[in-house]
């Protein structure tokens, strides 16, 4: 059959049997919904065309810019979008990713720009490091590997290098079982290796074993401070906004047991040894 001849009804009902029956959007953010129900129509079309033979690119250029898909395509582009999902732990365990990747890149930068974990290399590549001193911990991580031979694409390895590649993007190399050495990007690594590497640069001193605490009572600058704030019920008692730290009454320390102000960390130092003087 040739495509010019298919009725819209036949080109819709093929085009959404090639549809994910669920979409889980990582921004979930309109801007991305709509980049992604895009992508997925190009696609459709690409596949749909193979399917009947059909030359797009060519019917394009003879119809002015039109395309025999333009009949679809808003139909295509709602569906698609009744399709899309929020997934509140998707997009949780995403923000912990990004926070992960960010703290790594400071323990690469603070390094200058390399940062070996099998050989003591700093600022250089394990390859131009010319002591053969080496950790007892190196660390294993798991990634996709895109490679269809191993089990659900996933592939483990032993890390060598963390660095900065000359457009700034966060790499690693890697050395496999078969003792080959390659590279791949930092953020393509399992949220569990990602959590251990943090651990790793602790334990070495790449990053200060603790995190500074962010509030603490402004009376006794402990951390152990509580604030009231409103959830969102509905997504695993999201976190929508606070009741206002401003307000006394809102917050508790569990040191004081009472209610009390908070300070910012940062600030709170600052004050303690101006009040000194
Ligand atoms: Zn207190």
């Amino acid at each position: 059959m040739n495509l010019e001849n298919i009725s819209k009804q036949q080109l819709f009902r093929e085009i959404t049997e090639l549809m994910q029956p669920l979409y889980f959007p990582v921004p979930y953010e309109e801007n991305n919904i709509q980049e992604l129900a895009q992508q997925e129509y190009k696609l459709f079309c690409k596949v749909i065309s193979a399917r009947y033979g059909f030359d797009n690119d060519k019917y394009i250029l003879a119809h002015n810019g039109h395309s025999l898909f333009d009949i679809v395509h808003d139909d295509v582009i709602c569906e698609l979008r009744s399709r899309m999902r929020r997934d509140s732990y998707l997009l949780q365990s995403e923000t912990i990713r990004w926070h992960l990747v960010a703290l790594v890149r400071q323990a690469v930068v603070r390094a200058g720009g390399c940062l070996g974990t099998c050989y003591k290399n700093v600022g250089i590549h394990h390859m131009e490091y010319s002591s053969a001193d080496m950790y007892e911990d190196v660390p294993a991580v798991v990634f996709q590997s895109g490679m269809v031979c191993t089990a659900g694409g996933y592939e483990s390895a032993m890390l060598y290098d963390i660095y900065l590649a000359s457009d700034d993007i966060l790499m690693c190399t890697l050395d496999d079982k078969y003792s080959s050495e390659y590279d791949i990007p930092f953020d393509t690594l399992l949220l569990e290796s990602m959590l251990d590497i943090v651990h790793w640069l602790r334990f070495h001193s790449f990053l200060p074993d603790t995190d500074e605490p962010e509030w603490v009572c402004e009376e006794c600058g402990s951390s152990e401070v509580e604030t009231l704030a409103w959830v969102n019920p509905n997504e695993d008692n999201s976190f929508v906004d606070f009741l206002g730290t401003d307000d006394r009454g809102n917050n508790w320390c569990h040191h004081c047991e009472e209610h009390t102000g908070l300070a910012l960390f940062a600030d709170y130092g600052s004050n303690q040894s101006s009040l000194g003087d």
